[in-house]
């Protein structure tokens, strides 16, 4: 019994962090078919990948996305490592790519163009969809500002959500204009705000002064509602800036991608300027937002490097995940190869491997009686069992069972040993 309590509590200790989750199975599949997907149409727009780490000096973090943003003041991970120096858990891939552009002298090739995919970590209230350790695919453009290159990226992640099997989401575009327009735009916003200073959260309190643009995406009711009346930034746009959005409009409208203006998108980041977007499912459910990015024009000046302007965008993985049509996911068809008897294990052993030198995916089940094996192979989700017994060693055959088969006829068919791989190329499709 109390041996029995031991392992229980065992159990409770070694479980998954809060918000973090251990990603297996089909899970992990359709990862991998989302990541594939989109490194494909990443370079087929000209991206190439990076990696960077997930650990970054705090500043890199703070200065980059603000001080002021919920990511910032509440939601990373921050420590001081034992040389005393503070370090912070990814929240968010750009300023860590950005800072690599910069560290490794990327940029005296301009443009630069970078995809990442990985772990990111926020201190997120956990729930459906929402994970204190989650994962992101990124892209990054750096070193071309112009109209045709923000409907180009939008138009990038327009195919890779059909590409993966979402359909059902709306494109929401803005934008934030540029410093003359934050400028006129802040002054007004902070005047309306003022009148309404003591119905604010205290957060929103604060933010007055230090940054009043942050009050547009608090999460308090109140502050809702208090914005919802407020100034609108499209009311304050520079000809130029407005311009420059016109242009954005006028491609995506050339290149048939539907999108809805909501002027009152501002993202949750400090360093977006022009256009912002985010891709948001319809289905019901609070955890629509799939991914969003825009423009930065001041981002890699901060960390030292020219005076250039990016665009880029993420997706959240797991809301991919979560949104992804089932029926679009390719799974790879998998064979089990089965001996009756010990006696046939040589011959199984050799078709596995003339199965995977086809580039099958294929296991070998030993051990146990027929039955046994089969109910085993029906466990790992195999779709075919190729099984090879006395009687098919006799006649040089093997007996292929499509395990998913209902139609009787159509459930098992007896075939030459030396027609086995184009047989199942054919059952595999490829
Ligand atoms: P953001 O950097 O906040 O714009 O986030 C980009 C995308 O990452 C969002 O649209 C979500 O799809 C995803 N995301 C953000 N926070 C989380 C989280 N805590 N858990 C899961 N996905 C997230």
């Amino acid at each position: 019994m109390l041996l029995c309590i031991t392992k229980r509590n065992m159990i409770d200790m070694f479980r998954p962090v809060r918000g973090m989750k251990d990603l297996f199975g089909s899970d992990i599949d359709r990862y991998q078919f989302i990541i594939n997907k989109a490194i494909d149409i990443g370079k087929k727009y000209g991206f190439l990948h990076i990696s960077t780490p997930i650990l970054e000096h705090t500043d890199v973090f703070k200065r980059s996305i603000g001080d002021e943003t919920d990511v910032v003041s509440k939601e990373m991970y921050t420590f001081e490592d034992r040389g005393g120096e503070s370090l912070t858990l990814r929240p968010e891939g750009t300023a860590g790519v950005v800072r690599a552009i910069v560290s490794e002298s990327l940029y005296q090739n301009l443009p630069v163009k970078l995809m990442y995919h990985g772990e990111m970590f926020r201190y997120d209230r956990p729930q459906k969809g929402r994970y204190r350790q989650f994962r992101q695919l990124g892209f990054e453009h750096i070193g071309e500002k112009n109209p045709y290159i923000d409907a180009l990226t939008i138009a990038m992640g327009n195919e890779i959500l059909h590409a993966i099997g979402v359909f059902d989401f709306r494109i929401f575009i803005n934008t934030l204009g540029d410093d003359e327009t934050r400028t006129n735009y802040t002054k007004a916003l902070v005047k309306y705000l003022s009148r309404h200073k003591d119905s604010l959260s205290k957060e929103s309190q604060i933010r007055l002064d230090k940054n009043p643009m942050r009050i547009l995406d608090s999460k308090d009711k109140m502050d809702n509602e208090i914005c919802s009346m407020a100034p609108l930034i499209v009311d304050y746009i520079s000809k130029e800036a407005g311009n420059y959005f016109e242009k954005v409009c006028m491609l995506l409208d050339k290149i048939d991608i539907n999108y809805d203006v909501d002027n009152f998108l501002v993202r949750g980041l400090d360093y977006y300027s022009h256009t912002a977007f985010e891709f948001k499912s319809i289905k019901e459910g609070s955890q629509n937002a799939l991914g969003g990015g825009g423009r930065y024009d001041k981002l890699l000046k901060m960390f030292g490097g020219p005076d250039v302007s990016g665009i880029g965008f993420a997706f959240g993985v797991e809301r991919l995940m979560l949104h992804m049509q089932k029926e679009h996911f390719d799974k790879r068809i998998k064979t089990a190869v089965i001996p009756v008897s010990d006696n046939e294990n040589d011959i199984a052993f050799e078709t596995l491997i003339s199965l995977h030198n086809a580039g099958l995916n294929a296991e070998i089940i030993l051990g146990g009686n027929i039955s046994k094996k089969m109910k085993h192979a029906h466990r790992q989700n195999c779709d075919i069992a190729v099984i090879i017994g006395e009687d098919e060693i006799a006649d040089n055959k093997v007996t292929v069972k499509f395990m998913q088969q209902n139609d009787i006829d159509n459930k098992m068919k007896s075939i030459h040993r030396g027609v086995l791989i184009p047989f199942l190329k054919d059952a595999y499709n490829i």
